[in-house]
C-alpha cells in the first residue's frame, strides 16, 4: 500500500484524460503531492479517434505518454494502475496493484458509451478509446478485404454497407471520414472492387443531426455528408443489430380508437418522427382517416387494419394485406356446395346504414350468383326493435343458408333470435363468429356456426419467407399480447414491408410501392398479391372456421384446413 508522505496533503487523481491532466497541471504550484492513476500509460486525444478508426492517422499520433506530459509538473507522479474501487472510510483507492491512500480524491475516469437504453453493446463497435478505434479500423478494412474476395454480388454489397448509429459529433465525423476513405483511399487499394455499390448509412433516431448545435451548422453538415455520399436516415432508432443488419425500433402511438387521434398520430409519425414505413391503425374508419393524412404528405400506407374496399381510392397509395370486405363470403358457397349439393337459396342480413354490411352483402350476392345460388339481402335499421319484422321476412324466404354481416352485438343478437325461433339453417355464417368472444357469448348455441376469418393460427400455409404461424403466435404471446388476428395482421404487414425494404434496397416509398406491386408470395398470413393499379389485396383468401365443441376449427379451404 502506498501511504501519503505526510509532509503535504496527497491528491489522487483517477484518469489522465483531459480533466485529470488539466487538474494536475493546475496544482503544479500548490502545496500538495499529486498522484495520477490511469489504466494506460498514454493520454488519448479523443477527438481524433475517428481518424484512427478510418485509417487516417496512426494510433501513436493521437496518444502521448503521460509521463512525458507530466515532466513539467514537479509535484506530480504517475502510476499505471487500473482502479477497481474506492474505500471511502479508509480513504484508499483500490487498484489492480494494491491500494493508494489519499487526502483528496478526484475521479476523472471519463464516461461510457450511451446506448440510450438499447442492448447494443455486444452487437456494435463503440468508439470510446484507442482500442475501440483500432478494432474498428481493422473491422472496416477487413470487410473491404473480404468484399474484394467475394464473388456473390449481393453479399459483396452487404459487406460494403457500413452503418453508423447516431448523428452526434462522433457519428457525423466518423460517417464523413468513412466516406472520404471510400472515395479517396480504397479505389487505389482495391482497383478491382466495384465501390459504386458501397454505402455508408448514418442512422439518427431524431429528426436532426448534431443536436444542440446551431441549425445553420446542422444544415451545413447534412449537406456536406450528402455531398460525400453518406445516406442519412432520420427517425431511425436502432433497437438491435446482427450480422445481417440493424433492426429499427418501431414508434407507435395510442389512437384510443378516435379518428382525430389517429390522424394526429399519423401527422406526427410523418412530420416529426419521419418514419420510413408508415403502418396504419386498426379498424376501417381509422384507416380511412389516416389514408387522407398519408396522401396529403405523399406517403405510402401499409394497411393491416382496414378491410373495407373504399380505403383504396384513385391517387391513394395504400398497400393492403387484408381480403377486402366485398370478398369476405367468397369461399363460403363452395364450402356449402361441398356439404349440400342441393342448397340454392341464401339470405344475407345486415344493418341498412352499415358500409361494412352493405359491401359484404353485395359481395356475397355476386359470389353466390357465380356459384349458382340466389342470394337475397334482408336489412334492419335498429336492433332489437326490428328483430320481429326481420324474422318474419326470413321465415317467408325459407333459405337453405343464412349469412349475416353485422357488428359483434348485431350478429350475436340476430344469431340468438334465429336459433331461439328454430329458424337456423345448417349452413349458418356470421362475420362476428370469427371473434373469440363469440363462443363465450353464445355458449353451446355456437356449435356448427361458420365464420370467415382473415387469419387463424391453425391455418397452415407453406411459407415463401418469414416465420410459421406457430412461431408468430409464440412471438406475439411473448410480448404479452393475444395471438389473435389483429396482432397477426399487424405482424404480417410489417413482414411484407420488411421484405419489400430488402427487395427495394432503400426506404423510399416509391421503391417500396414498386416492390410491393411485383410481390406474389405466401407468408404465415396467407397469400399476398396486390393489384398494382389500386393496391387492393387480391391474393389473400379468407379462411373459414366452424365452431366445434366450443372452439374454432379451420374447415376451408381444404389446402390449409
Ligand atoms: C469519439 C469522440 C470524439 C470526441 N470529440 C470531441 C471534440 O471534438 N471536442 C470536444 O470538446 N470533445 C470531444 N469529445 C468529448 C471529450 O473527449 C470528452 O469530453 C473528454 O475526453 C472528457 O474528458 P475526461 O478527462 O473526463 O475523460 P477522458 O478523456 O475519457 O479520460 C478518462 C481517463 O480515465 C482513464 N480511466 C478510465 N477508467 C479507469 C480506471 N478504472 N482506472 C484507471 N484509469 C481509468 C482512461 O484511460 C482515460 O485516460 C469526444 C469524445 C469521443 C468519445
Amino acid at each position: 500500500m502506498e501511504e501519503p508522505t505526510g509532509a503535504r496533503p496527497s491528491v489522487v487523481i483517477v484518469g489522465a484524460g483531459f480533466a485529470g491532466l488539466r487538474l494536475a497541471r493546475g496544482l503544479s504550484r500548490a502545496p500538495v503531492g499529486v498522484t495520477i492513476l490511469d489504466r494506460h500509460n498514454y493520454h488519448t486525444f479523443v477527438p481524433l479517434l475517428y481518424q484512427v478508426a478510418t485509417a487516417g492517422l496512426e494510433p501513436e499520433e493521437i496518444a502521448q505518454p503521460i509521463r512525458h506530459i507530466l515532466r513539467g509538473v514537479p509535484n506530480a507522479r504517475f502510476r499505471l494502475n487500473t482502479v477497481i474501487g474506492v474505500d471511502l472510510g479508509r480513504r484508499a483507492v483500490i487498484t489492480d496493484a494494491g491500494e493508494v491512500r489519499y487526502d483528496y480524491l478526484v475521479l476523472a475516469a471519463g464516461s461510457t458509451t450511451n446506448y440510450f437504453g438499447q442492448d447494443l453493446a455486444q452487437v456494435t463497435s463503440a468508439l470510446r478509446d484507442l482500442d475501440d478505434a483500432e478494432r474498428l479500423r481493422d473491422q472496416v478494412l477487413g470487410t473491404f478485404e473480404a468484399a474484394s474476395a467475394e464473388e456473390d454480388a449481393a453479399r459483396c454489397r452487404q459487406l460494403m454497407t457500413l452503418i453508423v448509429v447516431g448523428g452526434g459529433p462522433t457519428g457525423v465525423e466518423l460517417a464523413g471520414a468513412l466516406a472520404e476513405l471510400q472515395r479517396r483511399v480504397l479505389p487505389h487499394d482495391y482497383p478491382d472492387l466495384d465501390l459504386s455499390s458501397a454505402r455508408i448509412l448514418l442512422l439518427e433516431a431524431t429528426d436532426r443531426i448534431l443536436p444542440g448545435m446551431p441549425k445553420a451548422l446542422q444544415g451545413k453538415a447534412q449537406a456536406k455528408l450528402s455531398e460525400l455520399g453518406v445516406e442519412i436516415r432520420f427517425g431511425a432508432p436502432v433497437a438491435d443489430a446482427d450480422a445481417d443488419g440493424v433492426t429499427l425500433r418501431g414508434i407507435h402511438y395510442d389512437d384510443a380508437s378516435s379518428s382525430e387521434r389517429a390522424m394526429a398520430a399519423a401527422e406526427k409519425l410523418i412530420q416529426v418522427d419521419r418514419v420510413h414505413v408508415l403502418i396504419g391503425p386498426y379498424g376501417s374508419d381509422l384507416t380511412r382517416a389516416v389514408v387522407g393524412v398519408a396522401r396529403e404528405h405523399g406517403r405510402l400506407l401499409w394497411n393491416h387494419g382496414g378491410a373495407v374496399d373504399d380505403i383504396h381510392r384513385p391517387g391513394h397509395s395504400v398497400v393492403s394485406i387484408l381480403t377486402p370486405v366485398s370478398r369476405y363470403f367468397g369461399g363460403f358457397f363452395e364450402l356449402v356446395r361441398s356439404l349440400d349439393v342441393h342448397a340454392r337459396k341464401a339470405v344475407v342480413l345486415h344493418r341498412r346504414s352499415s358500409r361494412f354490411g352493405g359491401l359484404a352483402a353485395r359481395g356475397a350476392q355476386a359470389a353466390g350468383r357465380r356459384a349458382g345460388f340466389v342470394v337475397d339481402a334482408l336489412t334492419y335499421s335498429r336492433l332489437p326493435e326490428d328483430l320481429l319484422q326481420l324474422l318474419a321476412k326470413l321465415r317467408r324466404q325459407q333459405p337453405d343458408l343464412i349469412l349475416s354481416a353485422g357488428s359483434f352485438e348485431d350478429d350475436c343478437a340476430v344469431a340468438q333470435e334465429i336459433i331461439a325461433t328454430g329458424m337456423r339453417t345448417r349452413p349458418f355464417a356470421l362475420t362476428a363468429a370469427a371473434i373469440r368472444e363469440f363462443g363465450e357469448t353464445l355458449g353451446a348455441d355456437s356449435e356448427g356456426i361458420f365464420a370467415p376469418s382473415q387469419w387463424e393460427p391453425e391455418a397452415r400455409y407453406v411459407v415463401d419467407f418469414g416465420p410459421s404461424a406457430s412461431q408468430v403466435a409464440r412471438r406475439i404471446r411473448s410480448m404479452g399480447a393475444i395471438a389473435d388476428y389483429p396482432a397477426a395482421q399487424g405482424y404480417a404487414a410489417c413482414l411484407i414491408a420488411e421484405h419489400c425494404l430488402k427487395e427495394a434496397g432503400r426506404a423510399d416509398d416509391e421503391a417500396l410501392w414498386r416492390a410491393a406491386c411485383s410481390l406474389d408470395c405466401t407468408t404465415f398470413f396467407g397469400r399476398f398479391r396486390i393489384n398494382p393499379r389500386t393496391g387492393i389485396q387480391e391474393g389473400h383468401e379468407m379462411v373459414w372456421i366452424q365452431w366445434q365443441g366450443g372452439r374454432k376449427v379451420v374447415v376451408w379451404p381444404p389446402s390449409v384446413a
